[in-house]
């Protein structure tokens, strides 16, 4: 046999390997049948959605941020604590917890003054940074928006309740300022080969006051980089941004967090 038909005939072979490979995969049958265990864990829900379920992590109970640091150099928090909320310090910057997560759920509630100024990304700006990489990459993280965008005309990807600069919000779920708004987040860390690349990447679902904005996306990486990319870590804090724009500060109640098995 001369040269090229044997090439031809080794890839053709290699091709028909892969496709069997690949039609294997997808064949396998997954058995329906009854499992008994592992038995799921009790956990006692919050008189409503809002409240903590027994075994969540409370970030905030509205009395102090003892769970909270400085992003920029993990000194004591300094938001402004009054009446149970917790109001940004802009000058002061952002703030992280002290615990630290991989995969999670989040409930968080943030308020955005009634006499809020400003239009665009200057009207209300801060974030929920759902992981972050600490003062050694400042501001490096992967951020759901939060801004007034209840009449407030931005990008689509940089309004409330989109994966900043990836992924708009599927519905604008906005209440007034003034008027306290909730995000449930679950957060599917990305996973890392030992060379650092990226296996799997994040994925984030998010209710906005109750409605998918976000379903289950897979983030293309950080959020606040011209290119997204991805920084191998294993666990982060979450972090709230305090952003530089001249509008009056937001304020953020209620905020607790579960770790996922
Ligand atoms: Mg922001």
């Amino acid at each position: 046999m001369t040269r090229k038909p044997f090439l031809i005939l080794s890839a053709f072979a290699a091709l028909m390997i892969v496709t069997a490979l690949v039609f294997a995969q997808q064949a396998k049958p997954q058995p329906n049948k009854e499992v008994f265990s592992p038995v799921p864990t009790v956990v006692t829900p919050g008189r409503t959605n809002a409240e903590p379920p027994s075994d969540a992590i409370v970030l905030f109970n509205g009395k102090n941020l003892d769970q909270w640091v400085e992003a920029k150099d993990d000194s004591p928090a300094k938001w402004d604590v009054h009446d149970g909320i917790v109001t940004v310090n802009k000058a002061a910057g952002s703030i992280q917890t002290k615990h630290t997560f991989r995969d999670y759920q989040l409930h968080i509630e943030w308020k955005v003054p009634t006499d809020i100024t400003g239009s665009g990304q200057h009207r209300g700006n801060s974030g929920v940074f759902l992981a972050t990489y600490g003062p050694q990459e400042k501001g490096i993280g992967y951020e759901l928006q939060v801004l007034d965008s209840y009449n407030n005309k931005t990008y689509v990807n940089g309004q409330a309740g989109a994966i900043y600069l990836q992924s708009p919000p599927l519905v604008n779920a906005n209440r007034k300022p003034g008027e306290w708004q909730t995000y449930d987040v679950a957060w599917t860390a990305p996973t890392f080969n030992s060379d650092g690349s990226l296996k799997t990447p994040a994925y984030v679902t998010v209710f906005f006051n109750g409605i998918l904005v976000q379903n289950h996306f897979a983030v293309h990486g950080t959020t606040d980089t011209p290119i997204a990319r991805y920084l191998k870590y294993d666990r982060s804090p979450i972090k709230l941004q305090a952003h530089g724009d001249p509008s009056q500060p937001i304020s953020y109640r209620n905020i607790w967090a579960r770790e996922l098995p």
